[in-house]
């Protein structure tokens, strides 16, 4: 009878440690991703950021960091109101969600503003798809109550190990080609 009991209690720790584990996995997930867009957030492409510098390092390989920024943001709010930007930011969202390859991060860095880290991929490649993602999202139409909104982003690309030994650096200096970017016109991209 002992044993049975035994057996019992055993099946009963197993189910409660699964509950456990779909928690857990549910709370990591909140806590690494942006509501809004889904994308993951600033805290989780740090943590990210510093595992795949230490292995780019290991393996000599590049990292492109890409970094986007909605053009005319506030005009848009201002004039559309802001459901209508956080539809616009959503459907950007999306579209960087379905441009990105395995082993990409995608996260929004901040209200307006988002990066994606390609880790493996060099200038000729991150340009090319920098490019893409800028033209898709000009042409992207986006539906609100009734209007069809039309939005552009500007963008500034740099690289590891050309730009910066860690990611500070490297963010900076993607941050600055955006800067360049907006400077020149916007709607572009700078590298
Ligand atoms: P620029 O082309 O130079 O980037 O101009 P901009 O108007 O996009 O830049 P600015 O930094 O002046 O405006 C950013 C705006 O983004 C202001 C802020 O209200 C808006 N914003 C930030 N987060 C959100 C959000 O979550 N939802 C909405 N709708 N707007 C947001
Ligand atoms: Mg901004
Ligand atoms: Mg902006």
């Amino acid at each position: 009878r002992a044993e049975e009991k035994l057996k019992e209690a055993n099946k009963h720790l197993g189910e409660q440690f699964g509950e456990i584990k779909i928690l857990q996995d549910y709370l990591h997930e909140q806590a690494t991703r942006d509501p809004l867009t889904g994308l993951y957030n600033r805290l989780y492409l740090y943590t990210t950021m510093e595992r795949e510098l230490a292995r780019a390092k290991r393996e000599n390989s590049p990292i492109s960091v890409m970094m986007i920024d909605i053009d005319l943001f506030k005009d848009l709010n201002d004039t559309h109101g802001h459901q209508a930007g956080d539809e616009v930011l959503k459907a950007l969202g999306r579209l960087l969600r379905s441009s990105v390859r395995q082993g990409d991060i995608a996260c929004r860095y901040g209200g307006e503003e988002f990066i994606i880290i390609m880790p493996g991929v060099d200038e000729a490649d991150a340009e090319r798809r920098a490019e893409a993602i800028r033209h898709d999202f000009n042409n992207l139409c986006i539906n609100h109550g009734g209007a069809e909104l039309f939005s552009a982003i500007s963008m500034g690309v740099a690289f590891y190990p050309q730009h910066g030994n860690d990611m500070n650096e490297i963010v900076k200096a993607a941050d600055a080609a955006l800067y360049e970017a907006k400077r020149a016109g916007r709607n572009r991209v700078h590298i």
